[in-house]
């Protein structure tokens, strides 16, 4: 069995709301997420979700329990392991108004980690590089010398996760990423993180507080209530036979996909259908998810089924450099 990248044990986190209350906020919480996997964290709000990304990156001390990222004790960590950690774990935040500092340019704010951990070997290879992940991500060169003001929620998102890129993150950590985003815009931001995982093979610990928004994008599903991880399992299990009463409620709770998710959905049916696998196409039915995972397993099975993003397909060299730190590592 190959070691989890990503190991929660019993992770609680008690919050002192008083001189004699306190919350357990996160409550004996373990799971493992696999090197080049996407697992969904989900819960309604105020279920935990936050805390328990917090705390693994040691932004805030748990109570009790044990993080491991790729073997390391994180909360036992020393301040230069601490760095290393803190270097692996990139995270995109829920606000893309109040994650990016205002008086800076995107280039900057792409090239401060890549500054800070000496990534790039001189300055000309640094711009290239913050011009390659702007184009990763579906931005274009003019909007190198702007700043976070002059863009649109969905822009300043992409941004954060060039940012969070630019330093070849072993794990990213994104909280609700899309949750305070246009709904109209949620599905190409979505899209972008299907693209890019397959792309770039990122083992991601996605946050969500809808089940739907995990389903087109997560191998394996944690459900979080009231601080308790309540049920993990592979996506196939969590939707098709959840075990606890609570997932069943968030499933219900669903709202109806989107029609962009909808059309994502025909076209990859479509697609396998093509490639011959009609039995899968079949299977899959109405209400099944945009693509077989072990199509999402192969980092460069470059699907457009379900890109909706405005740049054109071909994917440009950061792609091929990030991969190629990667494996320098
Ligand atoms: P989620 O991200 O799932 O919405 P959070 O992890 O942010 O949930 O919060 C979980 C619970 O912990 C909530 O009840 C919240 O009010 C509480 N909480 C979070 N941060 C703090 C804090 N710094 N002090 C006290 N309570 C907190
Ligand atoms: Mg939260």
């Amino acid at each position: 069995m190959t070691e989890p990248l990503l190991r929660v044990r019993s992770l609680t986190k008690v919050f002192r709301t008083g001189t004699r209350a306190s919350h357990r906020a996160v409550d004996d919480v373990s799971f493992d997420l696999y090197t080049g996997e996407t697992l969904g964290l989900v819960g309604e709000s105020g279920s935990g979700k936050s805390t328990t990304a917090r705390c693994i990156m040691r932004l805030i001390k748990p109570t009790s329990g044990e993080v491991t990222l790729d073997g390391v004790d994180v909360l036992g960590a020393s301040r230069r392991e601490l760095r290393d950690v803190r270097r692996g774990v990139q995270m995109v935040f829920q606000d893309p108004y109040s994650s990016l500092d205002p008086r800076m340019k995107v280039r900057d704010i792409v090239a401060e980690g890549m500054r800070i951990n000496r990534i790039a070997a001189s300055a000309a290879e640094e711009r290239a590089r913050v011009a390659e992940l702007l184009e990763l991500v579906g931005l274009r060169p003019d909007h190198l010398d702007r700043r976070p003001a002059s863009f649109s929620g969905g822009e300043r998102q992409r941004i954060g996760i060039a940012r969070a890129l630019a330093v070849n993150p072993r794990l990213l950590i994104c909280d609700e990423p899309i949750a305070s985003l246009d709904v109209s815009i949620q599905a190409q931001v979505l899209n972008l993180f299907t693209d890019l995982r397959r792309e770039l093979g990122l083992s991601i610990l996605f946050i969500a507080h809808d089940l739907a928004t995990v389903r087109f994008l997560c191998d394996r599903i944690a459900v979080m209530e009231n601080g308790r991880l309540v049920e993990i399992g592979d996506r196939s299990e969590i939707y098709g036979d959840p075990q606890h009463p609570y997932t069943r409620a968030l499933i219900d709770a669903a709202p109806e996909p989107s029609p962009e998710h909808e059309r994502a959905k025909r076209e990859d049916r479509l697609r396998r259908r093509r490639n011959g696998d009609e039995a899968a196409a079949e299977a899959s039915g109405p209400a099944e998810v945009a693509a077989p995972a072990s199509e999402m397993d192969q980092p460069g099975a470059h699907s457009t089924a379900h890109t909706t993003t405005t740049q054109q397909s071909s994917r440009p060299p950061a792609v091929t450099w990030l991969r190629s730190i990667k494996e320098r590592q």
